[in-house]
């Protein structure tokens, strides 16, 4: 049997690591088993809808990099793959139940039931969520009479007939057997709306089963749900697919993972200079395993050692610094060609390059990127710690400048050594240089470190930044004794 899986977004927020998180273990069991991975947008919610999460929907993907081989922009043999596009076929599917005995009309006011919802809370009513929704007053209508009560056009919704009594067993891929007593699941929910449009519910089942979805990974929240499409199935007729309700993703307060912990859009993520291979690392790890004592997999890798019966129970806990981790590994091991692709636009954001660099920055760029790769937590710290090297640094204030002891007018006569030496190095030989000044250390009785360190404020604007000497040779002896001077200057002022 060929799997079939999908990706079933709702267009009302944007992509976050929850949702991306399902969509990729849909498309890494895809992948495991040679099976087709969908997305299909499910977009019956007209009033928590908007296009922007649809865009949103397609440039992260495009961004991460994986793919489905079936949905809206590309087509396949099931489409179209976006439910307001498949609008005609729920009625008929609705009032198929309905002349089956398994839903019905109902008529009552939205007022009314509204009003419902708001009398009786879960915490009221005895043996749980059974006792608030719906009272199900049109449950017992005759079926002949409210046929021609809604035909002669009278508004209506349609509900589904949840049994009484009786249990509805899921077995769920991961936890297992679950009863479900039919007498607690929601009470007759609607299917189709008195405007005619679907809710989730019914537009879900009908199209996981004319898509020929043999398996449901979905979150965890969705686990209420699952009775209710059960009893659907098999109110249809249909065998329902194999359901796979996924590990929760959890802050580390233990409460369920939302923007008080952090970013939780990729957006964020991305924005912030994650790289994608780091996030579809970290979120693949979000509660599945795939070898003992490794950590680091490239999505193929994890499109071939994915498999259903490594899911965890137990809930995933969301660790920032853990993916910072992750981020840093990957920054790592990208050549400094694609590390300068990387950080380019970062640079140009921040005004310190053009966007389409000319050569002379490329080269520097690129040349600068062993100096800063450990450094690089984010892609987005780069123009921080690179922004010396396209203009001059603002003077920092003069303590900066002051080694140990020291005072303002040593550390102007230390750049002045200090320029004096540089002029006689050959700044292509970074050891020679460095050298060449522990020589000036010793015949000057100045410590090593006290030279160095009024020279790496001058040329970088801090105490703190990429190795000195590699910096002084990408940025040529001109632009480093101009600096010194100034330096020199501002210490004398
Ligand atoms: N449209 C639902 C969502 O937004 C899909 C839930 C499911 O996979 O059944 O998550």
């Amino acid at each position: 049997m060929e799997v079939r899986v999908r990706y079933a977004p709702s267009p009302t927020g944007l992509q976050h690591i929850g949702s991306v998180r399902t969509a990729l273990f849909n498309y890494l069991y895809a992948r495991s088993i040679g099976g087709t991975f969908i997305l299909r947008l499910e977009d019956t919610d007209r009033t928590r809808y908007s296009e922007q999460y649809v865009q949103n929907l397609y440039e992260t993907f495009r961004w991460l990099g994986f793919y489905w081989d079936e949905g809206p922009d590309i087509g396949g043999s099931v489409g179209p793959y976006v439910q307001s596009e498949r609008f005609d076929q729920y009625r008929s599917y609705a009032e198929e139940l309905v002349s089956k005995g398994e839903a019905y009309y109902c008529f009552c006011s939205e007022e009314r039931v509204a009003k419902m919802h708001s009398d009786s809370t879960p915490e009221e009513g005895e043996g749980g969520p059974a006792s608030y929704g719906y009272d199900r007053a049109c449950r017992s209508i005759d079926p002949t009479e409210a046929a021609s009560r809604a035909a002669s056009g009278e508004a209506h919704v349609i509900r589904l007939r949840i049994p009484l009594d009786g249990t509805t067993v899921l077995n769920d891929i991961l936890l297992g057997e679950i009863q479900f007593r039919n007498a607690d699941v929601n009470p007759d929910p609607v299917l189709l709306k008195s405007d005619g449009f679907p809710t989730y519910h019914l537009a879900n089942v009908v199209d996981d089963h004319l898509m020929g979805i043999t398996h449901v990974l979905r979150a965890q929240e969705w686990l209420p749900s699952a009775p209710l499409h059960l009893i659907m199935y098999r109110a249809f007729g249909w065998a329902p697919p194999h359901i796979c309700h996924l590990p929760m993703v959890l802050g580390d307060d233990g409460h369920k993972l939302s923007k008080r912990h952090g970013a939780t859009a990729l957006n964020e993520f991305r924005q912030k200079g994650y790289l994608r291979e780091a996030l579809i690392n970290y979120v693949a790890m979000l509660g599945a395993s795939y070898e003992e004592g490794r950590d680091l997999f490239s999505l193929e890798e994890l499109g071939t050692l994915f498999r259903l019966e490594k899911i965890n129970k137990a809930p995933a806990i969301f660790d920032y610094q853990k993916l910072e981790w992750f981020n840093g590994q990957y920054i790592r091991q990208k050549s400094d060609g694609e590390l300068m692709e990387l950080v380019l636009p970062y640079l140009s954001d921040a005004h310190l390059v053009e966007p389409t660099p000319d050569n002379r920055h490329r080269t520097l760029i690129k040349g600068a990127m062993p100096l800063v790769r450990e450094r690089l937590h984010f892609l987005a710290d780069a123009p921080a710690i690179m922004a010396y090297l396209f203009r001059d640094p603002p003077l920092a204030a003069k303590e900066e400048f002051i080694p140990k002891k020291l005072d303002a007018l040593k550390a102007a006569a230390i750049l002045a050594i200090d320029a004096r030496v540089l002029a006689a190095c050959d700044l292509d030989d970074i050891h020679g240089s460095e050298e060449k000044f522990r020589e000036e250390s010793a015949a000057s009785g100045m410590k090593f470190g006290d030279l160095l360190m009024p020279l790496r404020v001058a040329v970088t604007g801090s105490r703190v930044s990429p190795p000195l000497f590699e910096s002084i040779q990408l940025l040529g002896l001109p632009t480093i004794l101009a600096r010194v001077e100034a330096s020199r200057l501002h210490l004398l002022a």
